[in-house]
Protein backbone atom coordinates (compact mmCIF):
# COMPACT_ATOMS: atom_id res chain seq x y z
CA UNK A 1 0.00 0.00 0.00
CA UNK A 2 1.14 3.50 -1.00
CA UNK A 3 0.49 6.52 1.41
CA UNK A 4 0.85 9.70 0.67
CA UNK A 5 1.72 12.34 2.98
CA UNK A 6 0.93 15.75 2.93
CA UNK A 7 3.02 18.35 1.55
CA UNK A 8 3.46 20.00 4.71
CA UNK A 9 5.03 16.99 6.82
CA UNK A 10 8.43 18.24 8.92
CA UNK A 11 10.84 16.19 9.59
CA UNK A 12 10.06 15.95 12.73
CA UNK A 13 6.50 14.69 12.00
CA UNK A 14 8.05 12.71 9.41
CA UNK A 15 10.34 10.71 12.04
CA UNK A 16 6.94 10.03 14.28
CA UNK A 17 5.31 8.09 10.89
CA UNK A 18 8.71 5.83 10.67
CA UNK A 19 8.64 5.45 14.21
CA UNK A 20 5.02 4.32 13.97
CA UNK A 21 6.00 2.27 10.88
CA UNK A 22 8.63 0.35 12.67
CA UNK A 23 6.06 -0.09 15.71
CA UNK A 24 4.12 -2.20 13.32
CA UNK A 25 6.70 -4.33 12.51
CA UNK A 26 6.32 -3.67 8.42
CA UNK A 27 8.63 -3.91 5.80
CA UNK A 28 8.46 -0.37 4.42
CA UNK A 29 10.22 2.52 2.26
CA UNK A 30 10.11 6.47 1.94
CA UNK A 31 10.03 7.31 -0.95
CA UNK A 32 10.56 11.21 -2.61
CA UNK A 33 8.87 12.35 -5.26
CA UNK A 34 8.74 16.15 -6.50
CA UNK A 35 7.19 17.63 -3.31
CA UNK A 36 5.62 15.08 -1.65
CA UNK A 37 6.81 12.04 0.41
CA UNK A 38 5.36 9.05 -0.13
CA UNK A 39 5.63 5.90 2.16
CA UNK A 40 5.09 2.34 0.79
CA UNK A 41 4.33 -0.49 3.13
CA UNK A 42 4.69 -3.57 1.92
CA UNK A 43 1.84 -6.80 2.93
CA UNK A 44 -0.31 -4.50 5.32
CA UNK A 45 -3.91 -5.82 6.24
CA UNK A 46 -6.78 -3.62 5.73
CA UNK A 47 -6.39 -2.73 9.73
CA UNK A 48 -3.11 -1.57 9.35
CA UNK A 49 -4.16 0.34 6.84
CA UNK A 50 -6.43 1.88 8.28
CA UNK A 51 -4.10 2.88 11.34
CA UNK A 52 -1.86 4.50 9.13
CA UNK A 53 -4.44 6.55 7.30
CA UNK A 54 -5.32 7.64 10.40
CA UNK A 55 -2.15 9.09 10.77
CA UNK A 56 -2.48 13.43 11.24
CA UNK A 57 0.40 13.45 8.38
CA UNK A 58 -0.85 11.21 5.83
CA UNK A 59 -3.32 12.74 2.86
CA UNK A 60 -4.21 9.83 1.31
CA UNK A 61 -3.35 5.75 0.26
CA UNK A 62 -3.23 4.22 -3.23
CA UNK A 63 -3.33 0.35 -3.59
CA UNK A 64 -0.14 -0.91 -5.59
CA UNK A 65 -0.42 -3.70 -7.74
CA UNK A 66 3.10 -3.74 -9.97
CA UNK A 67 5.64 -6.75 -8.80
CA UNK A 68 8.27 -3.50 -9.04
CA UNK A 69 6.49 -0.96 -6.74
CA UNK A 70 9.83 0.90 -5.88
CA UNK A 71 10.87 0.90 -9.62
CA UNK A 72 7.55 2.09 -10.38
CA UNK A 73 6.04 5.19 -11.32
CA UNK A 74 3.16 4.66 -9.57
CA UNK A 75 5.42 5.18 -6.23
CA UNK A 76 7.92 7.55 -8.00
CA UNK A 77 7.08 9.52 -10.53
CA UNK A 78 9.71 12.11 -10.99
CA UNK A 79 12.57 11.11 -13.31
CA UNK A 80 15.06 9.88 -10.95
CA UNK A 81 18.42 11.30 -12.30
CA UNK A 82 21.83 9.74 -10.65
CA UNK A 83 24.79 11.80 -9.78
CA UNK A 84 28.41 10.76 -10.21
CA UNK A 85 30.07 14.01 -9.34
CA UNK A 86 29.21 16.61 -11.68
CA UNK A 87 27.84 13.95 -14.49
CA UNK A 88 24.28 13.10 -14.57
CA UNK A 89 22.64 10.14 -15.95
CA UNK A 90 18.92 10.62 -16.33
CA UNK A 91 18.55 14.40 -16.98
CA UNK A 92 18.37 16.07 -20.39
CA UNK A 93 21.90 15.88 -21.63
CA UNK A 94 22.48 11.70 -22.65
CA UNK A 95 25.54 10.10 -21.19
CA UNK A 96 28.47 8.88 -23.22
CA UNK A 97 30.03 5.63 -21.27
CA UNK A 98 32.99 4.12 -23.40
CA UNK A 99 35.91 1.92 -23.18
CA UNK A 100 37.19 -1.63 -23.89
CA UNK A 101 35.23 -4.54 -22.89
CA UNK A 102 37.90 -6.33 -20.58
CA UNK A 103 40.86 -4.51 -19.45
CA UNK A 104 43.82 -6.66 -20.39
CA UNK A 105 46.99 -4.77 -19.95
CA UNK A 106 47.97 -1.28 -18.44
CA UNK A 107 49.72 -0.23 -22.03
CA UNK A 108 46.01 -1.43 -23.29
CA UNK A 109 43.69 0.34 -21.07
CA UNK A 110 46.36 3.36 -20.91
CA UNK A 111 46.40 3.77 -24.88
CA UNK A 112 42.72 3.85 -24.93
CA UNK A 113 41.87 5.61 -21.98
CA UNK A 114 44.11 8.81 -23.48
CA UNK A 115 42.25 8.84 -26.50
CA UNK A 116 38.79 8.85 -25.15
CA UNK A 117 39.62 11.58 -22.58
CA UNK A 118 40.71 13.82 -25.44
CA UNK A 119 37.55 13.01 -26.85
CA UNK A 120 35.59 14.17 -23.67
CA UNK A 121 34.39 11.43 -22.81
CA UNK A 122 33.50 11.05 -19.11
CA UNK A 123 33.03 7.83 -18.25
CA UNK A 124 35.41 5.11 -19.29
CA UNK A 125 34.23 1.15 -19.06
CA UNK A 126 36.56 -1.63 -18.60
CA UNK A 127 36.22 -5.46 -17.56
CA UNK A 128 38.50 -6.41 -14.59
CA UNK A 129 36.06 -9.37 -13.56
CA UNK A 130 34.84 -10.93 -17.14
CA UNK A 131 32.05 -13.62 -16.34
CA UNK A 132 31.98 -15.80 -19.67
CA UNK A 133 30.08 -18.17 -21.11
CA UNK A 134 32.88 -20.27 -21.73
CA UNK A 135 35.33 -21.60 -18.52
CA UNK A 136 38.19 -21.33 -21.20
CA UNK A 137 37.44 -17.74 -22.55
CA UNK A 138 39.48 -14.75 -20.41
CA UNK A 139 38.29 -14.20 -17.43
CA UNK A 140 39.73 -10.78 -16.72
CA UNK A 141 42.93 -9.67 -14.67
CA UNK A 142 40.64 -9.45 -11.47
CA UNK A 143 42.51 -7.16 -8.95
CA UNK A 144 45.40 -6.48 -11.40
CA UNK A 145 42.81 -5.13 -13.89
CA UNK A 146 40.88 -2.89 -10.92
CA UNK A 147 45.08 -0.89 -10.73
CA UNK A 148 45.00 -0.55 -13.82
CA UNK A 149 41.56 1.36 -14.17
CA UNK A 150 42.39 3.29 -10.65
CA UNK A 151 45.47 4.31 -12.83
CA UNK A 152 43.58 5.83 -15.32
CA UNK A 153 41.05 7.15 -13.33
CA UNK A 154 43.83 9.46 -11.38
CA UNK A 155 45.76 10.15 -14.55
CA UNK A 156 42.91 11.15 -17.24
CA UNK A 157 40.27 12.11 -14.48
CA UNK A 158 37.73 9.48 -15.73
CA UNK A 159 34.73 8.33 -14.06
CA UNK A 160 35.12 4.29 -13.99
CA UNK A 161 32.32 1.89 -14.55
CA UNK A 162 33.60 -1.94 -13.97
CA UNK A 163 31.48 -5.17 -13.16
CA UNK A 164 31.05 -7.04 -10.25
CA UNK A 165 30.47 -10.92 -10.21
CA UNK A 166 29.76 -11.81 -6.16
CA UNK A 167 30.60 -10.60 -2.96
CA UNK A 168 34.20 -11.01 -2.79
CA UNK A 169 34.57 -8.72 -6.17
CA UNK A 170 32.45 -5.84 -4.74
CA UNK A 171 34.54 -5.57 -1.85
CA UNK A 172 37.53 -4.44 -4.02
CA UNK A 173 35.48 -3.01 -7.38
CA UNK A 174 33.69 0.03 -4.74
CA UNK A 175 37.39 1.01 -3.91
CA UNK A 176 37.96 2.16 -7.73
CA UNK A 177 34.61 2.15 -8.90
CA UNK A 178 32.42 5.28 -9.50
CA UNK A 179 29.47 2.93 -11.38
CA UNK A 180 29.52 -0.73 -9.99
CA UNK A 181 28.28 -2.94 -13.41
CA UNK A 182 25.97 -6.05 -12.95
CA UNK A 183 25.83 -7.92 -15.96
CA UNK A 184 23.22 -9.55 -18.46
CA UNK A 185 24.67 -13.12 -16.91
CA UNK A 186 23.91 -11.71 -13.56
CA UNK A 187 20.28 -9.73 -14.23
CA UNK A 188 19.24 -12.57 -11.64
CA UNK A 189 21.67 -13.45 -9.73
CA UNK A 190 19.36 -12.33 -6.65
CA UNK A 191 22.35 -13.15 -3.79
CA UNK A 192 24.23 -10.44 -5.77
CA UNK A 193 21.77 -7.94 -6.22
CA UNK A 194 21.01 -8.15 -2.15
CA UNK A 195 24.59 -7.36 -2.10
CA UNK A 196 25.55 -4.56 -3.95
CA UNK A 197 22.04 -3.01 -3.41
CA UNK A 198 23.65 -2.41 0.14
CA UNK A 199 26.29 -0.75 -1.68
CA UNK A 200 26.02 3.52 -1.81
CA UNK A 201 27.79 3.47 -5.52
CA UNK A 202 25.26 3.79 -8.22
CA UNK A 203 24.43 0.81 -10.24
CA UNK A 204 24.08 -0.42 -13.45
CA UNK A 205 22.14 -3.39 -14.20
CA UNK A 206 21.61 -4.78 -17.46
CA UNK A 207 19.33 -6.36 -18.90
CA UNK A 208 19.39 -10.14 -18.87
CA UNK A 209 19.98 -11.66 -22.24
CA UNK A 210 16.82 -13.68 -21.82
CA UNK A 211 14.71 -11.34 -19.37
CA UNK A 212 11.34 -9.84 -19.64
CA UNK A 213 10.62 -6.03 -19.00
CA UNK A 214 9.10 -7.55 -16.04
CA UNK A 215 12.39 -9.71 -14.63
CA UNK A 216 14.77 -6.43 -15.89
CA UNK A 217 12.52 -4.07 -13.25
CA UNK A 218 11.58 -6.56 -10.66
CA UNK A 219 15.91 -7.41 -10.48
CA UNK A 220 16.07 -3.66 -10.39
CA UNK A 221 13.91 -3.72 -7.55
CA UNK A 222 15.97 -5.88 -5.60
CA UNK A 223 18.31 -3.35 -5.38
CA UNK A 224 15.95 -0.41 -4.73
CA UNK A 225 14.69 -2.62 -2.08
CA UNK A 226 18.22 -2.88 -0.17
CA UNK A 227 18.13 0.88 0.02
CA UNK A 228 20.17 1.59 -3.10
CA UNK A 229 18.18 4.05 -5.57
CA UNK A 230 20.94 4.98 -7.69
CA UNK A 231 19.91 2.34 -10.23
CA UNK A 232 20.71 3.10 -14.10
CA UNK A 233 18.65 0.58 -16.18
CA UNK A 234 20.69 -0.88 -19.48
CA UNK A 235 19.06 -2.66 -22.76
CA UNK A 236 21.70 -4.73 -24.59
CA UNK A 237 20.28 -6.72 -26.78
CA UNK A 238 18.17 -9.81 -25.82
CA UNK A 239 18.18 -13.74 -27.50
CA UNK A 240 15.65 -13.99 -30.36
CA UNK A 241 15.57 -16.90 -33.08
CA UNK A 242 17.60 -14.27 -35.21
CA UNK A 243 21.70 -15.30 -35.17
CA UNK A 244 22.82 -12.52 -38.39
CA UNK A 245 23.80 -10.48 -35.23
CA UNK A 246 24.81 -11.54 -31.48
CA UNK A 247 21.83 -9.86 -30.05
CA UNK A 248 18.28 -8.20 -30.92
CA UNK A 249 18.91 -4.53 -29.58
CA UNK A 250 14.93 -4.63 -28.06
CA UNK A 251 15.18 -0.82 -29.05
CA UNK A 252 11.30 -1.06 -27.58
CA UNK A 253 12.06 -1.12 -24.06
CA UNK A 254 13.57 2.31 -24.05
CA UNK A 255 10.23 3.60 -24.16
CA UNK A 256 8.50 1.32 -22.83
CA UNK A 257 10.47 1.65 -19.66
CA UNK A 258 10.40 4.97 -19.13
CA UNK A 259 6.83 4.92 -19.16
CA UNK A 260 6.75 2.14 -16.09
CA UNK A 261 9.84 3.71 -14.32
CA UNK A 262 12.00 6.70 -13.05
CA UNK A 263 15.15 5.20 -13.69
CA UNK A 264 17.72 6.30 -16.53
CA UNK A 265 17.66 3.93 -19.19
CA UNK A 266 20.67 3.44 -21.70
CA UNK A 267 21.51 1.22 -24.35
CA UNK A 268 24.44 -0.92 -25.36
CA UNK A 269 24.62 -0.91 -29.21
CA UNK A 270 27.77 -2.67 -28.52
CA UNK A 271 26.63 -6.00 -27.09
CA UNK A 272 23.21 -5.06 -28.56
CA UNK A 273 24.48 -5.78 -32.31
CA UNK A 274 28.09 -7.77 -31.85
CA UNK A 275 28.83 -6.10 -35.21
CA UNK A 276 31.17 -3.13 -35.21
CA UNK A 277 29.53 -1.79 -38.47
CA UNK A 278 26.28 -1.73 -36.78
CA UNK A 279 27.28 -0.15 -33.47
CA UNK A 280 26.92 4.16 -34.56
CA UNK A 281 23.80 3.62 -36.25
CA UNK A 282 22.16 1.83 -33.05
CA UNK A 283 23.83 3.94 -30.87
CA UNK A 284 21.67 6.88 -32.68
CA UNK A 285 18.58 4.90 -32.80
CA UNK A 286 18.79 4.36 -29.06
CA UNK A 287 19.15 8.11 -28.72
CA UNK A 288 16.24 8.92 -30.44
CA UNK A 289 14.45 5.99 -29.07
CA UNK A 290 14.67 8.15 -25.79
CA UNK A 291 17.61 6.76 -24.17
CA UNK A 292 19.32 8.89 -21.33
CA UNK A 293 22.96 6.94 -23.04
CA UNK A 294 25.07 4.91 -23.94
CA UNK A 295 27.86 2.47 -23.25
CA UNK A 296 30.01 1.28 -26.37
CA UNK A 297 33.20 -0.56 -26.04
CA UNK A 298 36.23 0.58 -27.93
CA UNK A 299 39.55 -1.05 -28.09
CA UNK A 300 42.89 0.01 -29.82
CA UNK A 301 43.74 -2.95 -31.68
CA UNK A 302 40.48 -4.54 -32.25
CA UNK A 303 41.63 -7.70 -34.02
CA UNK A 304 43.87 -8.36 -30.87
CA UNK A 305 40.87 -7.79 -28.23
CA UNK A 306 40.77 -10.82 -25.41
CA UNK A 307 37.43 -10.23 -25.82
CA UNK A 308 34.04 -8.88 -28.14
CA UNK A 309 36.58 -7.29 -30.56
CA UNK A 310 34.38 -7.86 -33.35
CA UNK A 311 31.70 -5.55 -32.08
CA UNK A 312 34.78 -2.56 -30.33
CA UNK A 313 34.94 0.47 -32.29
CA UNK A 314 38.18 1.65 -32.85
CA UNK A 315 39.53 5.50 -31.17
CA UNK A 316 38.38 6.74 -34.38
CA UNK A 317 35.49 5.15 -35.14
CA UNK A 318 34.36 5.98 -31.78
CA UNK A 319 35.46 9.78 -32.39
CA UNK A 320 32.96 9.98 -35.81
CA UNK A 321 30.63 8.14 -33.92
CA UNK A 322 30.45 10.05 -30.67
CA UNK A 323 30.52 13.66 -32.82
CA UNK A 324 27.62 12.71 -35.09
CA UNK A 325 25.83 11.23 -31.35
CA UNK A 326 26.45 14.57 -30.37
CA UNK A 327 25.01 16.40 -33.20
CA UNK A 328 21.78 14.09 -33.32
CA UNK A 329 21.36 15.00 -29.85
CA UNK A 330 21.30 19.10 -30.41
CA UNK A 331 19.07 18.22 -33.40
CA UNK A 332 16.51 15.94 -30.78
CA UNK A 333 15.96 18.97 -28.71
C1 LIG B 1 30.17 -6.09 -20.88
O1 LIG B 1 29.63 -5.00 -20.65
O2 LIG B 1 31.32 -6.22 -21.29
C2 LIG B 1 29.34 -7.30 -20.74
C3 LIG B 1 29.88 -8.45 -20.38
O3 LIG B 1 28.06 -7.08 -21.03
P1 LIG B 1 26.78 -8.02 -20.82
O4 LIG B 1 26.77 -8.35 -19.36
O5 LIG B 1 25.66 -7.14 -21.24
O6 LIG B 1 26.98 -9.22 -21.69
MN1 LIG C 1 31.89 -6.95 -23.68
Amino acid sequence: MLFILKEATSQMQLEHVRETIKLMGLEHHFVQDGKRMKLWVQNSNSEQNLQIEDLDQVDYSEEINVAYPLASRQVKNENSIVKIGDIEIGGDKACVIAGPCAVESREQLNEVAKELSQFGVPIFRGGAYKPRSSPYAFQGLKEEGLEYLAEVKAKYGLKIVTEVINAESLKHVEKVADILQIGSRNMQNFDLLKEVGKSKRPILLKRGMSATIQDFLMSAEYLLAQGNNQVILCERGIRTFETATRNTLDLNAVPLLKQLTHLPVIVDPSHGTGIRELVAPMAFAGLASGAHGITVEVHCKPEEALSDGMQSLTPKQFEKMYSKFNKLEAALK
